[in-house]
Formats: structure tokens, C-alpha cells, sequence
């Protein structure tokens, strides 16, 4: 037999025998590395630790600790589901169960939705597989053979998938008798290998997420090499369930929504309010920047959108009506409308750079199925602008762009990390038109002293770009602000200006939002604040809670002068208990609870509770309006209870 050689990741080689499967070559390094292995790259590919080596390779033992790991294993977690599923509903057709970002999840068609007794009982017998250690084995089947074998197990999904994806030779994998499936693999060895894993929720699907196919039903799971490590992240689901902002939204008034408008939001009174707060304080931000708010059709004929590219592209995202004949598009982004604007004049180098802000209603067509709260939305509007500039303006433009996201971020309170995308391999334009932007943003944020990451060959088709990942309290990471080079659309609406030199010349356009969308960026401030939000973008800053009868005339002269200094005040002149009120504003994280009692109303006082921090003690009015507009000035961070 012919002896190969395998190069280890330290640079050794060992000698074995041609078609020696990857476990031995792991088991001959150490035992340890036996135990934890869990599969190996074969120069680059992974593989089964059953997989024989056939040629000369580089090899690396996959261990919990190697990139890639945890997604292999929870894929494997998604089988065991799936076999779990099957024994229990036999009549569940499996559709595909791919590994995810925080766990896996695995669709199946099945006569009724599962109800939490069914994951209940799924994860008990995913448990009891685990337990038996099943080998999860490769088959690999003639394409004609594997379509019969699934078609007479009732499983026509499989069928189709193989038809689509499958070669002349298809590879299957057996959970001993428990399971088949048709998939490419690999697979941690064996069930005893799943450790740590969680059934958590159930939705519904379709196949391949199109709504025109069938409907199923995902089940969603997640899974960890360490009992530790998934009890953190079952902690961290309790917590985000607790802030999810359709549920905090609810309960603090802010939005609701209706199926006649699907994924249009309703502002209710002090959701309006909260959105108008952001939309003043972003113009604010802006105002003294050179920018220049403009309004732009909600409704564009056809031609705009095929002179944006964008009905080749994005159609079918699009909103269509008819009007005299003639296809229009409602408005998905305010670009092309701005790009009209720009073109509408003669304009000239002294113009630049010119900076065009719209906060205008922009309506996306996204599937009903995929909707979800303010996060994915039909309807809602980006705090947009789009700066045209000369060429060799870009460096400045982008360093200023970047210290207003880190202004406003401050101003929140949100970390965030940074992120270049640079040329992909497919692009538009010349590869030096390239390197010079490229080099521009580099050096944006080399003078901006901030750490950035690149994302090589991840910018879009029409320039580079810069995205910012903001963390929420309980680590999250939110893609809000994007500054976006393009140097597409100037080109596609023949936008120009007059030079120095007189001749005319193509502006740059830089795309670019901080918030991202008004909509998902309230979601994002509700769930990090827990639906405590600091004094300044609390819809209501204070209640008034007369104890007595007797004292609410007091109390709504109180509500009187705070409101006349600006602050937002609501008087509670309920005839119930001081401390049953005193609850419900604590419920509806009001940040003041001023309670006012004969001692106060004698002396022109307020009795002082402070959300998160008690008992603040009695302080005339007057004290009190001072002390929570210089808290409200300075954008003073909530404290939480
Ligand atoms: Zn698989
Ligand atoms: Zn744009």
C-alpha cells in the first residue's frame, strides 16, 4: 500500500498509509486530540473524521476551538432535531436545517403547528439520541437511488432538493436507524458528542422562504460545547425577551400595528412624540453642517427607477401602482429623487460638497411572513442625506461624517465598532477611481483614531463603503449608520459640474444615514434601555401624584409649571392609593414620580421618587424644574433599576 504524507498546522508531517481515515492520524498525535476531535480541513475543505485520506494533505483536527467548530455542531444538532422530529411525527416531511448565527434551525411540513408540549418533547428525545452515541455515517448513492429512497419515505422536499443540488453520486448521512438525510455534510462523529443543546421556539415558514410555496413549520434550537456557555445564552434570550420592543412597545403606548396595514406602523401619542424627538434632535445635529433639508415625491413614474437601475433590480421590493396608463413605484430610498434635485440646476465646483438631508416615508414590499415588529418593516423613513462631492473631497467629507456618528452615538450612550468594505470582485468603474477612494476612507479614519475593521472585498458593486455595528446593553450588535461611496448614480442621471478649470465634472455621491431607519433605530433604543429611557427622549418625563382629594389642585399647578418650563408632565388625580399610582408610573418607567402632600403643597414642594434611584427627598418646584432641565441639557444617561 503507498504511503502519503500529512502536514500538521505546526509544520510536522506524518507518514501513513493511503486511505487512512483522518480519526487515526488524530488519534496517533495524542488521545486527548481523539477525544475533542470533532472533524478535520483537509487542505482547507472539512471533512468527516471517518474521511480517508487519499493523497498527499494538509490536515487540522477540528477541536471546539477551531473557526467553523460550532457551526458543525450545531448543523450536526439541527440532524438530531430532525431525527427527534420523525420519530415522534412520522408524518413530518423534513426540509433543510442549516446552522445560524445564534444556534440552528430545521423546517418540516406537519399537519398542525407544534405546540410547547411538542419541543418538549422533541428535546426530550433529542436527549435520549444524544445518549444512545449514534454514529452519524456518510452514504453516498447513486442520484436515482437516493430520489426513490426518499420519495417512498414520503419525502418529496428531499426529492426536490437532490433533483436541484444533487451530482450523479449523492451524499446521504444516517443517524444509525434513527435518521437519513440527503446533505453534504460533514458531521461530528456521533450523538454523544452533542453536549449542550436547547429546543427554543417554533414559527412559521415556507419552503425556501417564499411565501407562494408550502407552508411549514421552523423549529428553532441552539447549541454550545459547554452546559456553561448555553445557560449564559439562555440567560441573555430571558433578557432580550424581557426588553423585545414589541412587547415594551406595547406596554409603554408607543406604536401598535394592524393586519390591514401589515408592517406599517401606528405612533401612538407618545411614540409620535418619541419619533418627533429624534427627527428634531437629528435636524439638530445637522443644522450649522452645511446640510439642506429637501422633500421628494412619495411617487415616481417608472422612468426614474429605470434610469436608477433600480427596476432591473429591485422591482420586486418595490411598491407598483398605475396612474393614466403609466406604471409608477412608491419611493424605497430617497437617492434617485435627490439625484433629480441635484441635476435640476447648473452646478458648480463652489456648490460643493452639497449635502441634500430627507427624512421622507419610504415603503419597501417585503414579505408578510417576514415581518417582524419596527425591525423588518414595509414603511418608515431613514434620517438620509446624500453629500455630492468632488473627487478629492472625499477624505474631508467622510472625516466629517464620522465624528457626527460619534457625536450622536455619545449622545445615546451606544458603543460601536467600525467596519471598511473595500473593491469586490465584481465591481463598476476604474480599478485607480478605486485605490484612491479606498485610500480617501482609509485615512478618514486613520485621522478619526478610531479602530476599524476591513471587510475585504465586501463593499458594494458601485464603491466603497463604511458600516458601524452598534452594541446594545446586553451586547447585541445592531448594523445602524453606513457611509456608502457611489460613483453609479451620478453616472446613471449625467450629473455634472463646472470646474475651477471650467469644464464639466462628474460629483461623487455619499450615501449616508446614522440612525439607519427611525423605525428599527427606536427598537434598538427601546430594547437597550430596557424601555427606560433617559430624561431627555422620555416620552414623559414626570407625573404629578397627588397623595389626597384635597391635594390635586396643588398637583396640577405643579404639572402647570413644568410644563411651562418645557418639561413633559402629567398629573395621576386618580382617587387611588399614593402607592398603587406610584407603581404604575414605575411600571411606565416615568424617569420623575413627584409626590405632593399637604407638607408639600404648603410649602411649594415635591416629593422627589427618581426611577432606578428612590427616594430623593422633598425640593421646592423650582429646584426641581432646574435640576431636570440641566440633566435634560446635558443628554444624562438613564440609571436603571
Ligand atoms: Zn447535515
Ligand atoms: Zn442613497
Amino acid at each position: 500500500m503507498s504511503q502519503i504524507t500529512v502536514s500538521m498546522p505546526d509544520g510536522s508531517t506524518r507518514s501513513v498509509p493511503a486511505g487512512t481515515p483522518v480519526r487515526d492520524v488524530a488519534a496517533g498525535i495524542s488521545p486527548r486530540l481523539a477525544r475533542e476531535a470533532l472533524a478535520a480541513y483537509v487542505d482547507e475543505r472539512m471533512v468527516d473524521l471517518s474521511h480517508p485520506l487519499e493523497t498527499d494533505a494538509a490536515l487540522t483536527v477540528v477541536t471546539p476551538r477551531t473557526p467553523g467548530a460550532l457551526e458543525l455542531y450545531r448543523h450536526s444538532t439541527a440532524h438530531l432535531l430532525a431525527a427527534a422530529v420523525t420519530a415522534l411525527f412520522p408524518e413530518a416531511q423534513c426540509g433543510i436545517g442549516p446552522p445560524t448565527e445564534d444556534g440552528f434551525f430545521y423546517d418540516f411540513i406537519v399537519h398542525r403547528p407544534f405546540v410547547p408540549e411538542d419541543l418538549a418533547a422533541i428535546e426530550e428525545k433529542m436527549l435520549e439520541l444524544a445518549k444512545r452515541d449514534l454514529a452519524y455515517e456518510r452514504k453516498m448513492l447513486p442520484k436515482a437511488d437516493a430520489k426513490a429512497y426518499f420519495a417512498g419515505k414520503g419525502e418529496p422536499l428531499k426529492v426536490q432538493l437532490i433533483e436541484e443540488k444533487g451530482g450523479d453520486v449523492v451524499s446521504c448521512y444516517t443517524i444509525e436507524d434513527a435518521f437519513i438525510d440527503f446533505c453534504t455534510g460533514p458531521h461530528v462523529p456521533s450523538t454523544g458528542r452533542l453536549k449542550a443543546f436547547k429546543v427554543l421556539s417554533s414559527s412559521n415558514a415556507y419552503w425556501k422562504g417564499d411565501a407562494a410555496n408550502q407552508p411549514m413549520q421552523r423549529i428553532y434550537g441552539t447549541a454550545f460545547f459547554k452546559r456553561s456557555a448555553l445557560d449564559e445564552h439562555l440567560a441573555r434570550l430571558e433578557e432580550a425577551k424581557k426588553r423585545d420592543h414589541r412587547k415594551v412597545g406595547r406596554e409603554l403606548e408607543l406604536f401598535t400595528f394592524h393586519h390591514w396595514a401589515p408592517g406599517a406602523p401606528f405612533w401612538l401619542p407618545k411614540g409620535a412624540l418619541l419619533y418627533g424627538l429624534l427627527s428634531d434632535y437629528m435636524r439638530g445635529k445637522l443644522s450649522g453642517g452645511g446640510y439642506q433639508e429637501v422633500r421628494t415625491p412619495l411617487v415616481f413614474n417608472k422612468r426614474l427607477w429605470e434610469t436608477s437601475g433600480h427596476w432591473d433590480h429591485y422591482r420586486e421590493n418595490m411598491f407598483l401602482v398605475e396612474s393614466e396608463q403609466e406604471p409608477f413605484g412608491l419611493k424605497a430610498m430617497n437617492c434617485p429623487g435627490h439625484m433629480l434635485i441635484f441635476a435640476s440646476q447648473v452646478r458648480s465646483y463652489r456648490d460643493l460638497p452639497l449635502r441634500f438631508a430627507d427624512q421622507g416615508v419610504l415603503h419597501r414590499q417585503e414579505a408578510s411572513g417576514v415581518l417582524s415588529g419596527l425591525t423588518r418593516v414595509r414603511q418608515f423613513a431613514q434620517d438620509d442625506a446624500h453629500c455630492f462631492v468632488a473627487e478629492d473631497q472625499i477624505g474631508a467629507e467622510v472625516e466629517r461624517l464620522l465624528a457626527l456618528v460619534d457625536g450622536v452615538y455619545t449622545d445615546f450612550g451606544l458603543r460601536y465598532t467600525t467596519e471598511l468594505s473595500t473593491r469586490p470582485e465584481k465591481y463598476l468603474g476604474e480599478e485607480a477611481t478605486w485605490d484612491r477612494a479606498e485610500s480617501q476612507l482609509r485615512q478618514a479614519l486613520e485621522a478619526a483614531g478610531r479602530p476599524f475593521a476591513v471587510s475585504e472585498g465586501e463593499g458594494n458593486f458601485y464603491g466603497p463603503k463604511i458600516d458601524f455595528h452598534v452594541m446594545d446593553a446586553i451586547g447585541r450588535k445592531w448594523q445602524c449608520a453606513t457611509i456608502q461611496l457611489d460613483y453609479q448614480l451620478p453616472q446613471r442621471f449625467n450629473l455634472k459640474y463646472v470646474g475651477a478649470d471650467n469644464a464639466e465634472h462628474r460629483p461623487v455621491v455619499i450615501h449616508r444615514a446614522i440612525f439607519g431607519s427611525f423605525e428599527r433605530f427606536i427598537a434598538l433604543l427601546i430594547e437597550h434601555y430596557a424601555g427606560a429611557f433617559p430624561l431627555w427622549l422620555a416620552p414623559v418625563q414626570a407625573v404629578v401624584l397627588p397623595i389626597a382629594d384635597r391635594h390635586a389642585e396643588y398637583g396640577e399647578s405643579v404639572r402647570q409649571q413644568l410644563a411651562a418650563a418645557g418639561l413633559r408632565a402629567e398629573l395621576d388625580a386618580r382617587q387611588e392609593k399614593i402607592g398603587y399610582k406610584i407603581r404604575e408610573a414605575q411600571l411606565a418607567r416615568v424617569p420623575y414620580m413627584l409626590v405632593a402632600g399637604d407638607r408639600e403643597a404648603a410649602s411649594g414642594a415635591v416629593a422627589v421618587r427618581a426611577r432606578g434611584r428612590g427616594d430623593q427627598g422633598a425640593q421646592p418646584v423650582g429646584a426641581f424644574i432646574e435640576a431636570a432641565l440641566d440633566e435634560i441639557r446635558r443628554k444624562a444617561p438613564a440609571v436603571n433599576d
